[in-house]
């Protein structure tokens, strides 16, 4: 899952974008609004944390000029303008959801999962594959009924996987998906995790298919 956390505060900043990571996010940090813009052309993004008080263009603008283009992509601002009038033009403007600063990291994780749920069209609870079952929210992972430890970066692997099973995901969007900008990425990262994950799991539940990239399950 690939986040645009676009917040012009160095240290709200860097704390959120922490925070994703750890939880397995991919989180490409731009610190005012034209950035934004630029990072909304030039990326598949699964969802924008927005803070409103931003340089070079305001974070309400920007999220109107998103919607009148037709981007439909999950909107969550962020911000310290508690005001109920602020909020309501939050809302009004295409914001899917609203969180006041300060605020907990653990209610921040819980809205963005829950965007991202009705986004998919999903019920909360484990994704199923098989013998296979990940749960996006407690991030708990079990194969043949066994709980299996991942690390964060495993865990997202897994879940692109699993979010289209059967269909082959190259070695290029699997990176997409597990590194944000300006994240050094070893050139056989995604092999070693993939080759982590089969020792966790079954060596046959990832196929590669050579040349292609990979997938699991049988082939849609
Ligand atoms: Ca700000």
């Amino acid at each position: 899952m690939r986040v645009l956390l676009v917040e012009d505060d160095p240290m709200i900043g860097e704390s959120v974008g922490k925070g994703l990571r750890s939880d397995g996010f991919t989180v490409d940090w731009v610190q005012d609004g034209r950035r934004a813009e630029l990072a909304l052309e030039n990326e598949v993004y699964n969802l924008v944390l927005l803070d409103l008080g931003l340089p070079r263009k305001d974070g309400l603008e920007l999220l109107q000029d998103l919607r009148r283009r037709g981007h439909t992509l999950p909107v969550l601002i962020i911000t310290a303008r508690d005001a109920v009038p602020d909020r309501v033009r939050g809302l009004d403007s295409g914001a899917d959801d609203y969180l006041v600063k300060p605020f907990d990291l653990a209610e921040l994780l819980a809205r963005l999962r829950a965007l991202l749920r009705r986004q998919g069209g999903r019920a909360t609870g484990p994704i199923e594959l098989g013998a296979l079952s990940l749960d996006p929210a407690t991030h708990e992972v079990r194969y043949r009924g066994q709980p299996v430890n991942l690390s964060a970066r495993e865990f997202a692997l897994l879940h692109a996987l699993l979010e289209e099973p059967g269909k082959v995901l190259s070695r290029e969007q699997l990176e997409d998906r597990l590194y944000g900008w300006g994240e050094e990425v070893e050139s056989n990262a995604v092999e070693v995790h993939i080759h982590h994950l089969r020792r966790k799991l079954d060596a046959g539940v990832i196929r590669n298919v050579r040349g292609v990239g990979y997938r699991l399950g049988e082939k849609s």
